[in-house]
Formats: C-alpha cells, structure tokens, sequence
C-alpha cells in the first residue's frame, strides 16, 4: 500500500524523546510528489488547481476531526499544511496536536474546549487566527509559534500552564477578556504591533523575562502574584496606570523605568 513519505523525527513531549514521526495517511489522499495532501507543501499553493485543493484539505480534514471526536482519538495533525478552515463550539476530549503545522489560511476555533493537551508549538500562523472564547484544560503549548497576521485570543480561559514562550506576534495580538489561571510563560514573547491585554487576568505567575513590546497596554490591570518583567523592552508605549502590582513586580535590567517618561505609572 502506498503511504505518505513525510518523515521526521518527532520530539515526544510525554516521553521526552525523539521517535520517527510516521504519516499514516492512506493511499486515496497520496499524491504524485510520493506526500500527502496534507504534508505536500506545494498541494495548497498550486495555481492551477489552489481552489480545488484547499476544499479537498478543507473536507478531509473537517472528516478527520470529526471522526477524532466521535472515536475520543487524539487529533494528530503534526506538521500539516492547512487551508482556511473553521471549528465552533466543540469538545476535543483527547490530546490536539497542530505543532509545527502550517496554517496557510485563516484558522476560526471559536468557543473550543481542548479537555487534554493542546500542541500548536513551532506552528505558523500565516493568516488570521481566532482561538476567541476557547477553553483550554490542560496545558496549551504556543512555544515558537509564529502569528503572521492577527491573532485573537479574546476570552479564552487557559485553566493549566499556558506557554507562549519564543512565540512572535507580527501584527496585533488580542488577549481581552482571557484568563489565565496558572502560569502564563510569555518568556522571550515578541510583539511587533500592538499587545492588547485589556480586562485579562493572571492568577499565578506571569513570566514576561525578556519579552519584546512595540505597544503594551497592562492598564487597569491586576497581578495576583509577581509578574516578571525582568530584561523586557518596550519600544513605544507600555501603560501601566492604575495597574495593580499586589506582590510587587521585576522591571530588572528593562528598560521600562529607564524611559519612565513615555510611560504612565499610578
Ligand atoms: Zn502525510
């Protein structure tokens, strides 16, 4: 039986290892480059056949979560190559991995509740991304995660660790209204535009050691614990005002206080 020759190796987050990640897509959906549709780089950006070839992805991969819910598998849709697609209010009650996955068109996961870990690490987000009211259980891993266009998080409820550490944001990033409940990594996070964390709350650590900001807007805002600020760079406007640091906060080696002028403080 033909089978996809995509071929990595994978690290296993559970067992800490590399294994040989294996495609196990089978031989209807196997094209003339010997890869899958969905590992083929090029099926989606074809010319001739773009349209075509993105609702083919569209509907098999529509099939495949449907059936990954109704069977409670784990989704695994490691290093995919995805076209514009849309799931709402639904319940992934097994593990979700989209790690190092390219999504060439706009992703729309609205009201999603991830019940088991969520992996959309190294992932590339090359249109809009709207996770809006999305529930994560466990942990959800955006590690290195690139969001090319607008990224939209508003109201999501992260109840496990959160880590967007190494993630670049290039344009807006939107975390209204989210919460988080244990830690939030946002370690090494780069903002190109404006970070808009308006009404969101971090009820344990927040880790922003060395994050970039173009614009950040932490006003009215409350930390529980200490946030970490150490070594983060603010290029135009951080505000602050009427902030609430209950704990105390690390500025250490940031250049937020160096260049207080630019900067409201209570
Ligand atoms: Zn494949």
């Amino acid at each position: 039986m033909k089978r996809c020759r995509f071929e990595f190796p994978y690290y296993d987050k559970k067992i800490q290892d590399y294994v040989q990640y294996e495609c196990k897509i089978e031989e209807e959906d196997i094209l003339e480059s010997g890869f899958c549709i969905f590992h083929d780089e090029n099926y989606l950006t074809d010319p001739v056949n773009r349209e075509e070839n993105e609702r083919n992805v569209r509907r098999k991969l529509t099939k495949k979560i449907d059936q990954n819910l109704s069977d409670n598998e784990p989704l695994d849709c490691y290093a995919y190559h995805l076209p514009k697609f849309s799931v709402i209010r639904r319940r992934f009650n097994s593990p979700v991995n989209f790690s190092d996955s390219v999504f060439v068109g706009g992703a729309f996961l609205h009201d999603v509740q991830f019940a088991e870990y969520a992996d959309f690490s190294g992932a590339k987000f090359g249109a809009k991304i709207s996770l809006s009211k999305s529930k994560f259980t466990e942990k959800a891993d955006f590690s290195g995660t690139k969001f090319m266009k607008e990224a939209s998080f508003w109201g999501a409820q992260f109840l496990k660790e959160a880590d967007f550490s190494r993630a670049k944001f290039e344009e807006e990033a939107g975390f209204n209204d989210v919460q988080f409940t244990e830690k939030a990594d946002l370690s090494d996070v780069i903002f190109m535009k404006e970070a808009n964390f308006w009404g969101a709350q971090f009820l344990k650590e927040a880790n922003f050691w060395g994050a970039q900001f173009l614009i950040a807007d932490f006003s009215r805002f409350q930390f529980i614990e200490t946030p970490i600020f150490a070594e983060a760079q603010f290029t135009e406007k951080a505000d602050f005002s009427g902030t609430n640091f209950k704990k105390g906060v690390s500025f250490k080696k940031s250049n937020c206080m160096r260049r207080g002028g630019k900067y409201k403080w209570k």
